[in-house]
């Protein structure tokens, strides 16, 4: 028998489980994270107690109070989430090189090289399950598969707190709806269910063209898992809904600033360097816009970084003439080496990496650029962040 060499690990109720780990007192108790039910915003997490109630990532706070009227509601403490996060990963990375971090709280780990030295895939993934909730002290679900999805939707199998292996990928997958399938939208959901068209088998039975174009490609690429050697993600964004619709530039820029300066650091942290930057926009009648461009060279640098979201903003608050609701910034092509460039100047890299040795040392609100300052006006500043109204860190 084949056995499965995907590995996908994911923090059950991450931030919800983190407020209840430092906060005892509510364990077993519906916590909804994101900010108060009376508050702009959405949910970032919700604790299994308050999906009982419907209550789910991304739903409004709002909504949420009304559904869950005796839910215990936190802001979230997203740089503790984030230490956390870390933790996670560097101990999956002791497992196997070949781990992809996907988002704050999941990633996809190679097992293939590793079956050589355990007798047993399903062991060693018991083994890592354990290690892991043994050092963040939190609980994790885990799916073993012949890809990524199968692990995904193995995972989701195993929610919450399980260990979930898939012996044969294709039955597994075909007798699974289609909602559960990642990457299928929601208008073809909806046009395949009032087909009549409820389960992946369906699917391929009535419509094996978009069967082929959709789901098979994941069993195809089987025999090779496709990651990188190195643990690597994407992209990391920071984006913050503001207490109120800004309308003054200096403000927006501000915030932006922020986040920006708060991305550098972390590149800094992890030895990543940026290929690229993007703004997100969103205005106050909920239309969204993003620009993005690449950076010179790839790159760590606030400044560098800086010179180009600030323009990009600048084209994107011409879109309309309205005052905004969030602002957001991402890096992308993220790599941790970078071919030698001889004819930059690394002074303000250097800048930079000054910076952050200050901030490491003395507190992340130890210096700030004059243009972050502003942000004082509104918000409290804590030793390691300003407490934006809600932070978001990539998921
Ligand atoms: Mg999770």
């Amino acid at each position: 028998m084949k056995t499965p060499f995907v590995l996908h690990i994911d923090i059950d109720a991450f931030f919800a489980a983190v407020e209840v780990m430092l906060n005892p007192y509510l364990k077993g108790k519906p916590v909804i994270v994101g900010g108060m039910p009376d508050e702009r915003g959405v949910v970032s997490t919700a604790s299994y107690e308050a999906r009982k109630y419907g209550v789910h990532s991304g739903m409004a706070l709002r909504t949420a109070g009304q559904k869950c009227p005796h839910g215990i509601f936190v802001r979230g403490r997203y740089h503790v989430y984030s230490r956390i996060s870390e933790k996670f990963i560097a101990c999956l990375t002791r497992f196997s090189p070949r781990v992809e971090a996907v988002s704050i709280d999941e990633a996809y780990i190679d097992l293939s090289g590793n079956r050589y030295l355990h007798s047993s895939v399903y062991a060693l993934a018991e083994k890592i399950k354990k290690t892991v909730e043994r050092e963040i002290g939190l609980s994790v679900s885990v799916g073993l598969g012949f890809s990524r999805l199968g692990a995904k939707l193995a995972t989701e199998a195993a929610k919450p707190g399980g260990l979930f292996m898939v012996a044969d990928e294709k039955t597994f997958i075909s007798n699974l709806t289609l909602e559960k399938i990642p990457g299928i939208g929601n208008h073809t959901l909806l046009i395949l269910q009032a087909m009549g068209i409820k389960r992946v088998k369906e699917l391929e039975r009535a419509y094996p063209a978009i069967w082929k174009r959709t789901i098979a490609p994941h069993f195809y690429s089987q025999s090779r898992y496709p990651a990188a050697r190195e643990a690597k993600t994407k992209s990391f964004s920071r984006e913050t809904t503001f207490p109120e619709d800004i309308t003054d530039r200096d403000m927006i820029v501000s915030h932006l600033a922020y986040l920006v300066d708060r991305l550098s650091v972390y590149l800094i942290d992890h030895d990543y360097f940026a290929g690229r930057v993007e703004v997100k926009a969103r205005f106050s009648d909920f239309s969204t816009y993003t620009k993005r461009m690449p950076l010179e060279y790839p790159t760590y640098s606030y400044n560098n970084i800086w010179s180009k979201a600030l323009f990009l903003l600048d084209q994107l608050i011409k879109k309309k003439k309205l005052p905004l609701r969030l602002v957001g910034v991402k890096v992308e092509d993220i790599a941790s080496q970078r071919d030698l460039l001889p004819f930059i100047s690394i002074r303000s890299e250097q800048l930079s990496r000054g910076v952050s040795d200050i901030k490491r040392r003395f507190g992340f609100s130890s210096i700030f650029t004059a243009r972050e300052l502003l942000l004082e006006k509104i918000y409290p500043v804590e030793r390691d962040a300003i407490v934006l109204k809600t932070a978001s860190l990539t998921k």
